[in-house]
């Protein structure tokens, strides 16, 4: 998601020093406000004419409907219940293939939808130091567990899907995951990045 240094620097100067007016674009911007600082720009300050940066991601929504419980909620949330959970996968790549595309977004869907299928839906998530809600949901046949290594809260499940499940799903593709939003409700989300 960073440019290289250059593009890193110049954005800086121009941060704190100009704020430049809203119809000019980022890297004229900072050659304007080079000249000012310099008064007379010597050939190097025009290094910093480099195109601009560009960075393309793509988003697809799945939803899934999962059971769990929280471990130590002083609430509602302590008790075995589900939501109709919706997550939102944010992709970006370092090229565009010969169509222009970082990622063909059926190969996105058949991946995460995939995974999703197979281990969270319909499942309850639990974590997996949760001995009496897994010992609870394995008495009933049939059943389906999916053991989290941590308490399964929103934040919790779309770190797990963003640093465990995608770079699994997306190994081959030349494409990564860099941000995960997961809907618990239509009111509540979590979000995880990556720095
Ligand atoms: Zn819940």
């Amino acid at each position: 998601m960073h440019g290289p240094p250059v593009s890193v620097r110049g954005i800086a100067i121009d941060l704190n020093g100009h704020a430049g007016s809203k119809d000019e674009s980022p890297s004229a911007r900072l050659l304007i406000h080079y000249r000012t600082r310099s008064q007379s720009p010597s050939l190097s300050s025009f290094q910093y004419r480099s195109p601009p940066v560009v960075s393309i991601s793509i988003m697809r929504r799945f939803s899934f409907c999962a059971g769990h419980r929280l471990v130590g909620h002083e609430g509602k949330c302590q008790n075995l219940h589900g939501h109709n959970y919706i997550i939102e996968v944010y992709v970006t790549g370092q090229k565009q293939d010969a169509v222009g595309r970082i990622l063909d977004f059926k190969q996105l869907k058949n991946r995460c939808k995939g995974w999703i299928d197979d281990n969270w839906d319909h499942s309850f998530v639990l974590w997996q130091e949760d001995q009496n809600g897994l010992d609870a949901i394995r008495s009933s046949e049939p059943h389906r567990i999916y053991e989290l290594d941590s308490n399964p809260t929103a934040e919790n499940m779309a770190k797990h899907f963003l640093e465990v499940v995608c770079p699994q799903i997306l190994a081959d593709t030349g494409a990564s995951a860099y941000k995960v939003i997961l809907w618990e409700s239509e009111e509540t989300y979590a979000e995880v990045t990556l720095d």
